[in-house]
């Protein structure tokens, strides 16, 4: 993925072009030299220091020939980063530099190799004229490592590894944004505020953010929170009558990401220094990214106050992923853990765990010890050991949920159900909740009888019974009852 906006940048920004009036058009009319030194100093126009230094002071153009630039680089690490992310823009420098459309080819040329005598470099800011390149990069990898163990990230979250599909298709967006704009003294974005339930992508997503801008520049300062954590500090700093040091502290921070905010309902007395503390990063012109399981007018027990500045910026859900975004996410990982799991059981997977993709996870992984341990499992095995993941789903169904669902269902209000009346399809309705009850839920007696208004526990026994024979005699009754699980429990 392209992570420079080169529109932006083409249009902002005049290249200084190579004077080739005077040359033959061939493909070399230039020497390379000239044409990368063209290159980097636009490079440089756009990239700070510390990011061009990183990627760009040992990579030297080789070659153009037959529409390809060969350039060369020291390491892996660095020509990943530099296709991934660079790519277009480096083209369009090339393009700008020598007039023609180039393909960019990459190359790692081991230091020790012969270097042509001379070479663009970019000189620090001390004036040291030789700078050991293979070092160098060394150093700044090490820098980002370092920076991204400093700001609390996990390096396994990154925007290449996050599977977009129409469910977090604008939060993604929004993330992208607060990336390109994180130098910006116009935030599009302040705060954001993301929502969803668990397992759905929320944590990834902000940590893809960190991980993004330190990866640019490992100097930015990104700190990542848990709100328990943020706030365990800031009563500390409270009580040692430091919140001003703890402000301050924040105000340093470029980004600011806190984690399962919700859990702000548990803290009602810090509430306004967390405000204050928001406005005065917000003041700072600080960005801030929230990330919450429910949206912030859901969250009730927070004072209106920090509520409003919670809605200020961005809110954006993010939901459940779809079939295909499933199957997109399974695929994904087989690929980064490099297994070979059939397709048939990445569709049971995606098929059958709807709501989170931590569980789509976890059900993979076992798939894959599976694998791992023996031969290839049947489809029966591996439907039986989803069986479990299910079976858990199951247990968090609850008696109201099963209410609602018969009744959406069989189109009778919850109240009939649980009223007197004896009327045929009420009474027969009536059984199915309680079936449902008994036999999915696993629940006792007296407490099935309850949630239908009755007494006793042998209308239970009588209810499930009379279902179990309805069923035999109408088919449709069956299929509805079908239906209603799968609502239930999916
Ligand atoms: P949340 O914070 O919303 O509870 P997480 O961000 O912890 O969810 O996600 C749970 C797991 O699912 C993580 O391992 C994460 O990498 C993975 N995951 C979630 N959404 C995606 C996605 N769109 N693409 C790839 N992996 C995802
Ligand atoms: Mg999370």
């Amino acid at each position: 993925m392209d992570k420079i906006d080169v529109e932006k940048y083409s249009n902002s920004i005049s290249i200084p072009k190579p004077d080739i009036s005077s040359q033959q058009t061939n493909e070399s009319n230039l020497d390379s030299e000239d044409i990368w030194k063209i290159v980097t100093e636009n490079l440089k126009l756009v990239l700070d220091k510390v990011e061009y230094e990183s990627w760009f002071a040992d990579t030297y153009l080789e070659k153009i020939q037959n529409g390809v630039a060969t350039l060369s680089c020291s390491n892996e690490f660095k020509r990943e980063t530099i296709l991934k992310d660079y790519n277009k823009f480096l083209q369009s420098c090339l393009t700008k530099a020598t007039g023609q459309n180039l393909q960019i080819e990459i190359h790692i040329k081991n230091n020790k190799e012969e270097k042509p005598q001379q070479r663009y470099k970019f000189v620090g800011k001390k004036g040291n004229p030789i700078i050991d390149l293979f070092t160098e990069m060394e150093d700044a990898k090490e820098k980002y490592k370092e920076s991204i163990k400093k700001a609390r990230l996990n390096p396994r979250y990154t925007f290449d590894n996050f599977v977009v599909g129409p469910n977090n298709r604008l939060a993604e967006a929004v993330a992208q944004s607060v990336v390109a704009d994180i130098d910006s003294q116009m935030k599009s974005y302040n705060p954001v505020f993301y929502f969803g339930s668990t397992g759905v992508g929320k944590t990834h997503l902000m940590q893809a953010i960190g991980n993004e801008i330190l990866k640019k520049n490992p100097n930015r300062k990104v700190v990542y929170v848990s709100i328990e954590q943020f706030l365990n500090e800031m009563i500390e700093a409270i009580r040692t009558k430091k919140n001003e040091e703890f402000r301050n502290k924040y105000r340093d921070v470029d980004l600011l990401i806190i984690d399962d905010i919700q859990f702000v309902e548990d803290y009602p007395k810090t509430q306004e220094e967390l405000f204050h503390t928001f406005n005065t990063l917000y003041q700072a012109n600080k960005q801030i990214i929230l990330a919450s399981d429910r949206a912030p007018r859901e969250i009730k027990k927070i004072t209106d106050r920090l509520r409003t500045r919670f809605e200020g910026g961005m809110v954006s859900d993010i939901q459940p992923p779809d079939y295909e975004t499933r199957l997109a996410i399974l695929q994904q990982i087989v690929e980064e853990k490099k297994v070979n799991i059939p397709n048939m059981f990445l569709d049971l997977i995606a098929k059958n765990i709807k709501t989170s993709v931590r569980e789509i996870e976890g059900a993979l992984n076992k798939v894959i010890t599976l694998t791992k341990i023996g031969e290839l499992p049947s489809y029966e095995e591996v439907a039986r050991i989803l069986q479990v993941d299910l079976e858990s789903k199951r247990k968090r169904a609850t008696p109201e949920k099963v209410l609602k669902v018969v009744s959406d269902t069989f189109n009778i209000p919850i109240k009939q159900i649980k009223s007197k009346k004896r009327t045929a399809n009420i009474a027969t309705v009536r059984q199915v909740v309680m079936y449902l009850l008994r036999t999915e839920l696993e629940m006792p007696l007296l407490d099935v009888a309850e949630h239908v208004g009755r007494k006793d526990h042998t209308t239970v026994i009588h209810a499930c019974s009379a279902i179990e024979k309805k069923m035999e005699d109408d088919v449709s009754l069956g299929e509805r009852i079908e239906e209603c699980k799968k609502e239930i429990f999916y």
